[in-house]
């Protein structure tokens, strides 16, 4: 059959183009149809019961407006939403933006953007061209059939990881749950280091009846996993929730991280039945290939760890993956991972060695003299470190270690690293704020836009003009309330 035009009725009374194929792409609950000049999608479900469903359909009415962080408030989206803050995420989500209601009930969805798919030059060896870019073609063995330039590095690995958790937490900040997070749900574009997320439709909605979904093999939680054969109606069978994405949110970030899975590891929980043992070990079983005190899961080859990237990130994998295991509310929520992921972002140093294939790696402290990824010395003869701390509160005088910066020639600083009452999220002001330069081997911090800026001596340093920076110098970035206390330290590397 030829392809056939059609036209779609949404429920504001706009009438849409589309085209029907034989066999279009179908998923779990849904198939695909595409607009003709492939802008959006126009899905239907593949149950005529599904989209007869009023449950249903009234979850997808709520996600595509009040729930919406896609649309502005003024538009009908997501209350408190401005048109900055919903065009920040159009661009982090993949967000339905319309309901079907002529021929049957289904939704409009945006095109993922272009670089989500793979071209021909993706691969040397196999034809990618036009297939979405699922995280696991980047972090399983899939990777050695990817052209180096689509592989990225630890730093776009940690990019994409942050937006993932930024998206996750505006989520759960409105009380939805994704309730199906996986490397299928999330594309991922590591040369660029963005991502977005998908299949929004089965989200979890306040207050309306939850969608039937489980959860996909290795990201679904494991309390979901040990209740899924009791009955639907049994009070001890456990639902998606954002707990439960707060598992997948794990998962996920490791496996950028560390292109591997944190449960499967060498451990065999059932000799006879290899599908009870893949059910013990995602399940009531399930063991952190990295737990501290049960090595009983770890592969012998495991040279790089959660230690390598710092105390931030070591301390929110154990939580998710030692504490929070079995225990859900002991996972860290998505705010907590978007913080380590921001904290952890100014500790990453560049490796000098031209071939080193994570390129970055986490220079957690001045004691740190190697790469861990390729062994390769830090070629810097001295380590430079802006170290903030915060005021605490109720004890004038008194401080408290709040963030460090790895500092480099050229080192950018915002005003989060002014003032502790400001987070890089995506509300913030990107404007550069100062930076730290190198100039005949001495180091200046130079003023570019910050106010309340003082020198070690304790004067006012207005923009336009710097402050020279040796090993031990304190001063105030910002003299107002809430305000950082900064010191220098530098290091020779030995
Ligand atoms: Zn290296």
């Amino acid at each position: 059959m030829a392809d056939k035009l059609a036209e779609a009725t949404l429920a504001s009374g706009k009438r849409i183009p589309y085209v029907i194929t034989d066999n279009p792409p179908r998923g779990g609950m849904k198939y695909t149809y595409f607009a003709p000049d492939k802008s959006y999608v126009v899905q239907f479900f593949n149950d005529p019961e599904d989209a007869a469903d009023p449950n249903i359909q009234s979850r997808i009415e709520a996600i595509i407006s009040r729930y919406n962080p896609t649309l502005p408030e003024s538009k009908g989206g997501a209350k408190g939403n401005d048109e900055r803050i919903a065009a920040y995420f159009a661009g982090r989500f993949c967000w339905p933006t319309g309901i079907v209601v002529d021929p049957e009930f289904g939704i409009v969805c945006p095109t993922y953007p272009k670089s989500f798919f793979f071209d021909e030059s993706s691969s040397p060896v196999i034809n990618l061209k036009g297939k979405d870019k699922k995280s696991n073609w980047f972090t399983s063995k899939n990777r050695r059939y990817l052209a180096p330039h689509e592989l990225g590095d630890l730093r776009s690995m940690m990019q994409m990881s942050l937006l993932l958790a930024r998206s996750i937490r505006r989520l759960h900040q409105a009380g939805l749950a994704h309730s199906d997070l996986s490397n299928n749900n999330v594309l991922i574009d590591p040369k660029t280091g963005n991502c977005v997320v998908i299949d929004i439709d089965s989200l979890v909605v306040p207050g309306l009846y939850p969608p039937e979904v489980a959860g996909t093999r290795g990201y679904i939680a494991p309390e979901v996993l040990e209740s899924l054969n009791l009955d639907m109606n049994d009070p001890n069978r456990i639902s998606p929730s954002s707990y439960t994405d707060l598992h997948a949110l794990g998962v996920l970030i490791y496996e950028y991280l560390f292109l591997r899975h944190p449960l499967i590891g060498p451990k065999i929980y059932d000799m006879d039945s290899a599908e009870n043992d893949d059910y013990l070990a995602l399940g009531s079983k399930a063991t952190f290939i990295e737990n501290p005190d049960d090595t009983s899961n770890r592969p012998k080859d495991l040279y790089v760890t959660i230690k390598d990237l710092g105390p931030i990130l070591e301390k929110l994998f154990l939580r998710t993956f030692v504490d929070g295991l079995h225990n859900p509310e002991y996972r860290p929520t998505a705010m907590e991972w978007e913080r380590g992921l921001v904290k952890t972002w100014d500790l990453l140093h560049h490796c000098s060695n031209p071939s080193c294939e994570q390129k970055w790696f986490v220079l957690y402290d001045s004691s740190v003299t190697k790469c861990p990824y390729c062994g390769h010395r830090i070629a810097e003869k001295e380590i430079v470190r802006l170290k903030l701390k915060q005021e605490i509160r109720g004890h004038e005088g008194q401080w408290r270690d709040y963030a460090e910066v790895d500092v480099v020639n050229n080192t950018p600083l915002f005003k989060w690293h002014f003032q502790s009452s400001v987070f890089p999220d995506e509300k913030a002001d990107k404007t550069l704020q100062a930076y730290i330069c190198r100039h005949n081997g001495e180091w200046f911090l130079i003023n570019r836009n910050a106010d309340g800026l003082m020198s070690p001596e304790g004067n006012s340093v207005p923009s336009g003009q710097a402050i020279k920076l040796y090993d031990g110098a304190v001063f105030r970035m910002y003299r107002g309330e809430r305000g950082l206390l900064a010191e220098i330290s530098i290091t020779k590397v030995r």
